[in-house]
């Protein structure tokens, strides 16, 4: 397979060196983006730890033209898209210009609201179906994996599922007094909004981290954790038949949350520009630039990710939980990839995706398709080979009612 990524930051780094490690697969590698020494770096270590050479060009993705003239030179099978949301329909535009499958991890979100909706990419259904090409959409770790452990549950584990809580704790530890282990802009516009969880056919909004709960992570234990809207919830919605209730939460430290508290309070999380100096910036745009990188985080990274879905539902007539996990280790990870497990979870759904587009067992349907609307068990199987081994355990019962309040619990 010929592959295009577009991306050179954290995740997309994974990308490229999983698919360097599957050489025999992906036969020509392409990496493009916004700054070249990014690419250099990523190529320079693929040759040095994987003997394998890769292509690399500058790309502003945000034009078109330029996108639709690399695509024509490089000519992919498919491009992954690993830069950011804003990006998504532009790219999704070449890819409809050059007849290209296309693929990402993130839905798009307009650059001056912090709001981020499928609607936009479920548009494009018709045009990708025209055009018999095949866009996957949101095939990270979550939302991707976790929108695949329940289409597996759903497949494999219960005959009706009435709740799910997608549970995502990071207990890893960067030695960083503040930092974002994705990219900066789309976590703390992320974080910062309302919530919102879906039960009985309704959305119900909660303010930001609103509600909280301690929640028992495999391997890494107890851990406050926050209910956030996140995109998956739209998607599995849809696709989950007899659902009742879904929910999103998120570990954060007190650390972390006192450092966006106050960057909140005196407006670096704006998203608006603003004077300075007679020039305009964007205080997030700016915050950005002087936090680390997520990328350049992981040589000191230790610790675990743990995520997975606590699916509560009917199997042979009788209520059952089950909890379907990954627990993946920042240092290994590092070991493997030059990159912290936040990059690494994401990195590896889209390259086994890959995988199984290239051997014709998924994408072979024109259109415009999140991942649980694919076949669970060809991607189940291989992503445990590509480095994301998972786990499915009996639990006595889901986690229950919303009952603590942030502010209550201070
Ligand atoms: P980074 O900020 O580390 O990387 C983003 C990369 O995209 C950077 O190299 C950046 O270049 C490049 N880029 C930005 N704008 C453009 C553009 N217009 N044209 C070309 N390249 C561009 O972020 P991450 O690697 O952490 O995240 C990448 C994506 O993955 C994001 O969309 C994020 O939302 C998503 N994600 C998904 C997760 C999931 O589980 N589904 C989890 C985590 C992230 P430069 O640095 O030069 O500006």
């Amino acid at each position: 397979m010929n592959i295009l990524i577009i991306g050179a930051g954290g995740a997309g780094s994974v990308v490229v060196k999983k698919c360097a490690m599957n050489a025999n697969i992906f036969t020509q590698i392409h990496l493009a983006s916004k700054t070249l020494p990014k690419c250099e770096k990523i190529q320079q270590e693929c040759q040095d730890h994987f003997g394998v050479n890769i292509g690399i060009s500058l790309l502003d993705a945000d034009n078109i033209a330029d996108t639709v003239a690399l695509i024509n030179r490089i000519k992919p099978d498919l491009l992954i898209n690993m830069a950011l949301p804003y990006q998504d329909l532009n790219i999704m535009e070449a890819c409809l210009a050059t007849k290209t499958n296309y693929m990402d991890t993130a839905n798009y979100e307009p650059l001056d609201v912090a709001k981020f909706e499928y609607h936009w990419q479920w548009d494009y259904q018709e045009r990708f179906k025209a055009a018999g090409i095949t866009a996957i959409l949101g095939c990270g770790f979550d939302p991707g994996q976790t929108n695949i452990y329940c289409a597996y549950a759903q497949k494999n584990l219960f005959d009706e599922i009435h709740e799910i809580d997608i549970i995502d704790c990071n207990a890893g530890d960067h030695g960083q007094a503040f930092a974002t282990n994705f990219n900066l802009e789309i976590n703390l516009r992320e974080v910062t909004q309302c919530g919102k969880y879906w039960e009985e056919g309704q959305w119900i909004e909660t303010q930001p981290l609103e509600f909280r709960k301690i929640i028992d992570y495999p391997e890494v234990g107890k851990r406050a954790s926050y209910l956030l809207y996140h995109e998956e919830l739209e998607s599995l919605v849809k696709h989950i038949k007899g659902l009742k209730r879904i929910r999103f939460w998120m570990t954060f430290g007190e650390e972390y949350i006192k450092h966006m508290e106050v960057l909140e309070n005196v407006g670096m999380t704006r998203i608006d520009p603003v004077m300075h100096n007679g020039v305009e910036i964007v205080p997030i745009q700016f915050l950005k630039t002087i936090l680390p990188e997520p990328s350049s985080l992981s040589e000191e990274y230790t610790g675990k990710t743990s995520i997975g879905c606590v699916i509560t539902g009917i199997k042979d007539g009788q209520k059952k939980t089950k909890i379907i996990y990954n627990v993946c280790d920042h240092a290994k990870t590092h070991a493997e990839v030059q990159a912290q497990a936040v990059s690494y979870t994401t990195g590896v759904p889209p390259v086994t995706a890959a995988i199984l587009m290239a051997r014709g067992q998924w994408g072979q349907e024109p259109g415009v398709w999140n991942v649980e609307q694919l076949d669970p068990d060809p991607f189940m199987e291989e992503i445990a080979r590509q480095g994301l081994p998972w786990h499915v355990r009996d639990l006595k019962s889901g986690l229950g009612e919303l009952c603590e309040r942030r502010k209550d619990a201070a």
